[in-house]
């Protein structure tokens, strides 16, 4: 057993299981990440015990606690390198798995990734706000995800208009999770969602994490998302 797999299936311990071939594949994306990451910005983190608890295990800590049903349609907004939703896939191959991103460079290496890996999934070059009010992509959605995108307030009105009503809305985030979670209520009203659980845990070296579990009750108004100088300028 390598170290990823060793480090992985030690951090996880029974919040999760991981077959042989899962765990062949999260050897693989170790490797490619940290030879990519020699020619593009990809992650700070490449060294293989650290990938394996910083992004690999806390990826799948979503697993722990979200339902996401069988076959669901699953969006990672801002996956970066895959992250949280390659390891999603990895782990369960049943996921119908949508990666965005703003920036093509990453998703160039996604491509390369999933194709080594041998797993399909839809990966799209366009900004949340935009893919936000395309019919393609607005409330299609049984799960939205996203991790280190942009604080929850903001985060919100980028990811509400991808879940359809019943699906969920699962930020994963870090020590401050709670107090965004706070300063973001009167948004997630706004957009449709309604707070069903805030899970805190501990992963070594990386402190608290959260993931939220937040439920679509009703549409978001079609204003929703608006163009991102205004995301950011006044967030809801
Ligand atoms: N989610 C990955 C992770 O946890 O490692 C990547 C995090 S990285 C810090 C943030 C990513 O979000 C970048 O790849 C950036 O291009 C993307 N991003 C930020 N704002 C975005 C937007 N409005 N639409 C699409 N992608 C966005």
């Amino acid at each position: 057993m390598s170290i990823v797999t060793d480090v992985l299936l030690n951090t996880l311990g029974d919040a999760l299981t991981l077959d042989v071939r899962a765990c062949e594949r999260f050897e693989i994306y170790a490797s490619l990440l940290s030879q990519w990451n020699k020619k593009f910005n990809l992650t700070a983190i490449t060294e293989p015990s650290a990938v394996a608890v910083k992004h690999f295990a806390d990826s799948l800590m979503l697993l722990k606690y979200i339902d996401v049903p069988q076959g669901a349609k699953l969006i990672d907004v801002g996956t970066g390198a895959g992250f949280p939703g390659v390891a999603l896939l990895i782990a369960r191959n049943d996921i119908k798995l949508t990666a965005i991103d703003g920036t093509g460079k990453k998703l160039d290496f996604v491509r390369m990734l999933l194709n080594e890996l041998g797993l399909d999934a839809e990966v799209v070059h366009v900004r949340a706000e935009e893919a936000g009010q395309s019919a393609d992509f607005r409330e299609k959605f049984d799960v939205a995800t996203a991790r280190a995108v942009a604080s929850l307030n903001e985060l919100c009105e980028y990811c509400m208009p991808f879940v359809r009503i019943g699906g969920t809305f699962a930020p994963m985030k870090g020590a401050a999770g709670e107090d965004e979670l706070k300063l973001a209520r009167g948004a997630l009203k706004l957009l449709g969602g309604e707070i069903a659980a805030c899970e805190c845990f501990n992963l070594p070296e990386c402190g608290e994490r959260c993931v939220i579990n937040i439920k679509k009750i009703s549409q978001t108004p079609p204003r929703y998302p608006r163009p991102s100088a205004q995301i950011a300028k006044r967030p809801l």
